[in-house]
């Protein structure tokens, strides 16, 4: 989007394809013409591609106040002669296309939120990103609101129009955004870009001359890629139609798969998690119950040692956590330490004492001979990773 150089006619006339111009130097692959349409890269747009005189154009800069066409062979042509231009014509419509897309997207940016100015601009083939300069927080931006609202702008057909205007005049003008890179070099006039009724923007790029060419257009994605910088990344034309059909495929197959309908998706899920968290509720009661049956029923069997009493046993279908929890609200009469292990992965070790005990010195006795690891308080202690089944850990805790 920088200002392209005096006999660069890129900006001023995009629709150009194609042009006979005399050759001004040749310098090895670069040529230089008195005048041309092929666009420089500049401010986030790339160089346009073709042929010059038959042969491929692979670069075209701005160098020194001229535009330097790089060609992929050194061109049989001299100064004076009259050569033909011919500029790849869907690129140049993808571009024109991208960046007219840019100020409606910047335009529906200063009506969501509170922008400052352009933080940056890039068009690649597959997506354009554009920074706003503006400490609105990323959450504040919904992609949806605003594909939609720059789609309407599409839709309602506005003229684009641009102008050459003094580079202090428009300037003093706080309407007038500036898009014209780092790299735009100083000039007496800027070219505005005007969208009827929508956005005003200092930019020389390539534009087209009514909304509506710009097609369809989808948000990819909103992000924050630095301080005070909103980035909006988008698609148009065919990456934006395949990533629109790419979502709606996703959908309908979740939909098909919840035997629901897109539109119906979210009440679906709504219902689905509510249902999950039932489920997941009664599991932790039923496993709970589980647990409880097995203790009372090991409680049975509890032995002395060291005039202490203990309860030591496998348990089925619970996790440590859970076990450990239980531990803790316990009240089981005279019985002073209770051991319990079980399987979640690898075997594990709940060990609970009333005090008397530590239950983490019994712990490390088992990870001593089992391995594994294992830790917590006096009171309760929890292991896992040891290298036996829960039997012989258990076995092994009855002959301590
Ligand atoms: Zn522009």
């Amino acid at each position: 989007m920088s200002e392209q150089q005096s006999g660069n006619l890129a900006s001023k006339d995009p629709y150009v394809t194609s042009f006979n111009a005399a050759v001004q130097s040749v310098d090895g692959h670069n040529v230089v013409l008195d005048r041309t349409f092929f666009y420089a890269e500049g401010g986030g747009q790339p160089a346009d591609r073709g042929t010059l005189a038959g042969v491929d154009v692979v670069d075209v800069q701005n160098r020194k106040g001229e535009t330097v066409h790089t060609l992929a062979e050194i061109p049989a042509v001299e100064p004076g002669d009259s050569v033909t231009g011919s500029i790849d014509e869907s690129f140049r419509t993808y571009t024109m296309r991208a960046h007219t897309a840019s100020h409606v997207i910047y335009g529906a940016g200063r009506t969501l939120f509170d922008v400052q100015g352009y933080g940056g601009f890039d068009i690649a083939e597959d997506r354009i990103r554009i920074d706003f300069d503006t400490t609105d927080a990323t959450d504040d931006v919904d992609p949806v609101t605003v594909e939609r609202l720059v789609n309407e702008v599409i839709w309602d057909g506005r003229s684009v129009e641009w102008y050459e205007m003094d580079l202090e005049t428009a300037r003093t003008d706080e309407d007038i955004a500036f898009n014209l890179g780092d790299d735009a070099e100083p000039t007496d006039t800027v070219r505005i870009v005007e969208i009827d009724e929508w956005d005003r923007s200092a930019c020389g790029g390539t534009h087209v001359e009514n909304t509506v060419e710009i097609g369809p257009i989808t948000v990819l994605s909103v992000s924050n890629p630095g301080a005070d910088l909103v980035r909006i990344e988008y698609a148009v034309g065919p990456p934006a139609i395949q990533q629109r059909v790419e979502e709606r495929r996703a959908a309908s197959r979740v939909a098909g798969m919840l035997d629901t309908s897109v539109e119906n998706l979210t009440h679906r899920v709504d219902g689905l998690i509510d249902e999950n968290e039932t489920l997941r509720t009664e599991r932790e009661q039923l496993s709970q119950q589980l647990l409880d049956t097995r203790i009372s029923a090991l409680a049975e069997n509890t032995f002395v040692r060291n005039g202490d009493e203990w309860l030591v046993g496998t348990v089925d279908g619970v996790g440590p956590n859970d076990v450990a929890d239980r531990i803790r609200t316990l009240e089981l009469e005279g019985v002073d330490v209770i051991v319990l292990a079980g399987t979640d992965g690898s075997t594990f070790l709940v060990v609970g004492t009333d005090g008397e005990q530590d239950a983490t010195e019994i712990m490390a006795d088992v990870t001593d001979v089992f391995g594994g690891g294992g830790g917590g308080q006096p009171t309760v202690a929890q292991g896992g990773g040891l290298d036996a089944d829960p039997q012989t850990v258990t076995e092994y805790v009855r002959k301590l």
